[in-house]
């Protein structure tokens, strides 16, 4: 039986952390050590090394196709690809998302990566790692905190109790605080008001954490947060409660990068983690601006499909933080092209060509995206299951070749960088022969907020048009007249689907998106527009991952996957 991703993580032996650090040219004196694996570096010293003209590594997105709820090996493409590239002589530093508990105790499970492609230690990466998600909940529920007791202290801001949108959090799957009412039990106790917690990485802390620059942008980002609005209507922020302050305190240690090392000692930042439906889901713009101070080449992942992830990364993170990358790698699982061509999740192990013809189209739009719409060189990467066979492999290349785009096998995650190094040719010939130059955002920032929704959805998802409920279409008139009309979209909807509707596999066109909600994310700097439903704070399943882990009287952690 093959070996679990924790036995193969706990089968390696990691360096100490000061000698990946050394390949850098990081001295010890730059590091803040957590023990012998884990390292935070003072974001200012990639920040000047960038500003002093220092290098500029080139940047590759890895990407994929629209997932089945298993996920499809983003993260593991990722971790073995920079493995495969640091095996060709390259400069590698690898940029990933903090895992959140949430998934790690649910359904996925962990974030670390898969098989022989793993950053680790995934024991500490997966649960406290170096304390930042806490650091991003306390300051969540610290501006909590001191807006309850605004009100309870005679809200001077006239503050309207119905209308309170921030909500505590907390890293956890935990429906039972999804609605709540609080503060009763008498005058003494505070004002009674109903409420909710989100999951921490669903916070907009999180968000602003991951797209803030420095401090200072942080700070600023912190004090335009909308937390509730007045009686007459006005938005209160948590710069009137005098918050932000405090909260970039809190959040100053977490601010810096987090240093770790993939299984074949590959330098990763692994830092923040937004989802990537209410979010950007993308790793943090310091993390990425300190990988390319760094590294030659430097390889990151955005969150869910191309049409959640990439579009995010390219139109809202790539646009804040002034990045352009040289090259996107899309990744496909044979197993997720089959489920796309309707074979229910499990049979997809099942050979099933006819499907698979099927399916493919919905890689095919996702490429289209990439090269056409953004106008980026880009690299399909095969992820290989055990379960793939021949003839399902050679129909997936040929289709794509057909349209001229090339597919590479990756078998990192049953060989680690060695399985990669097919990839990782192609990658270094997309940024030595392919240009980027022509690179274009999917939409222009300074339309009005429905044109920019209607183009996301007709270009990046195939619609033919797209619904508001009132509510929203209220809330978007309500936000330009505001003057919060000049910002990004950020469109939370199902990862399952190019469209709204998870159901509507492969490449559906034409479709109506449905925008039954809109906020504003006022810190972080976009317009979330919510088709469908959005969880917010998730539920464990009926058996929760959490069941199988365990610690041994050694205090080594098992079941972790
Ligand atoms: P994503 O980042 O796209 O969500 P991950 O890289 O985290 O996906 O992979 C999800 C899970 O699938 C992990 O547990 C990983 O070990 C497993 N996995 C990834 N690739 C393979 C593969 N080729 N064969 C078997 N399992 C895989
Ligand atoms: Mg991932």
């Amino acid at each position: 039986m093959a070996k679990s991703d924790i036995e193969i993580s706990q089968e390696a032996e990691l360096k100490d952390i000061r000698e990946v650090a050394k390949t850098l040219g990081l001295t010890e004196d730059e590091l803040e050590l957590y023990g012998k694996y884990k390292a935070k570096i003072d974001y200012h010293i990639g920040e000047n090394r960038l500003k002093n003209g220092g290098k500029k590594g080139k940047l590759i997105l890895c990407t994929a196709i629209n997932p089945t709820p298993a996920g499809e090996g983003k993260t593991t493409t990722t971790v073995g690809v920079g493995d495969a590239l640091s095996k060709l002589g390259k400069k590698v530093v690898i940029a990933l998302r903090e895992p959140s508990l949430g998934p790690v105790f649910g359904v996925k499970g962990g974030a670390a990566g898969g098989g022989y492609a793993q950053v680790g230690p995934m024991e500490d990466i997966n649960l406290h790692f170096t304390g930042d998600f806490h650091a991003i909940g306390a300051a969540n529920n610290l501006l909590a905190a001191m807006l309850d007791n605004h009100i309870y202290q005679g809200n001077a801001l006239d503050i309207d109790t119905r209308r309170i949108i921030w909500r505590r959090c907390v890293d956890m799957n935990d429906r039972q605080l999804r609605n709540i009412v609080n503060g009763l039990g008498g005058k003494a106790q505070g004002v009674p008001r109903e409420d909710g917690f989100d999951i921490t990485v669903a916070s907009e802390i999180m968000a602003i954490f991951c797209l803030a620059s420095d401090i200072d942008d942080l700070k600023a980002r912190l004090a335009r947060i909308i937390v509730a609005y007045s009686r007459k209507g006005e938005p209160v922020t948590a710069g009137q409660l005098h918050a932000e302050g405090a909260m970039a305190a809190l959040l100053k240690d977490a601010l810096n990068p987090n240093l770790v090392q993939t299984l074949e000692g590959t330098p990763a930042f692994v830092h923040g983690g937004p989802f990537a439906n209410i979010a950007h889901g993308c790793n943090s713009v310091i993390a990425t601006k300190t990988a390319l101070s760094f590294g030659d080449y430097v390889i990151t992942e955005a969150g869910f499909g191309a049409d959640l992830g990439a579009e995010k990364f390219l139109d809202i993170k790539c646009r804040m933080a002034g990045l352009r990358p040289d090259a996107v790698i899309i990744v496909a699982t044979i197993r997720a092209l089959k489920y796309n061509g309707g074979v229910p999740k499990d049979e997809t192990t099942k050979e099933n060509l006819d499907a698979l013809e099927k399916g493919v189209p919905n890689l095919l739009k996702h490429v289209e995206n990439i090269s056409k719409v953004y106008k980026l060189p880009c690299v399909v990467a095969l992820n290989r299951f055990v379960s793939d066979t021949d003839a399902e492999i050679e129909l997936v290349t040929k289709k794509c070749k057909e349209l001229g785009i090339n597919v590479t096998l990756s078998e990192v995650w049953g060989k680690g960088g060695e399985g990669g190094i097919e990839t990782a040719k192609e990658v270094i010939r997309l940024c030595e022969e392919e240009s980027n130059e022509n690179f274009e955002f999917s939409y222009e920032v300074d339309k009005p907020l429905k044109e920019k929704i209607e183009t996301i959805a007709k270009r990046i998802y195939g619609a033919g048009n797209v619904t508001y409920s009132k509510a929203a279409s209220d809330e978007l008139a309500n936000l330009e007249k505001l003057g919060f009309g000049n910002v990004p979209i950020c469109v939370a909807k199902t990862q399952y689907s190019l469209s709204d509707d998870a159901k509507l596999l492969g490449r559906p066109e034409g479709f109506t998106v449905n925008i039954r909600q809109v906020t504003f994310s006022a810190g972080a700097g976009f317009v979330v527009a919510i088709a469908g439903d959005i969880m917010k704070m998730p539920g464990l399943p009926k058996v929760p991952a959490a069941e199988k882990i365990d610690v041994t009287s050694e205090g080594m952690i098992t079941g972790l996957f």
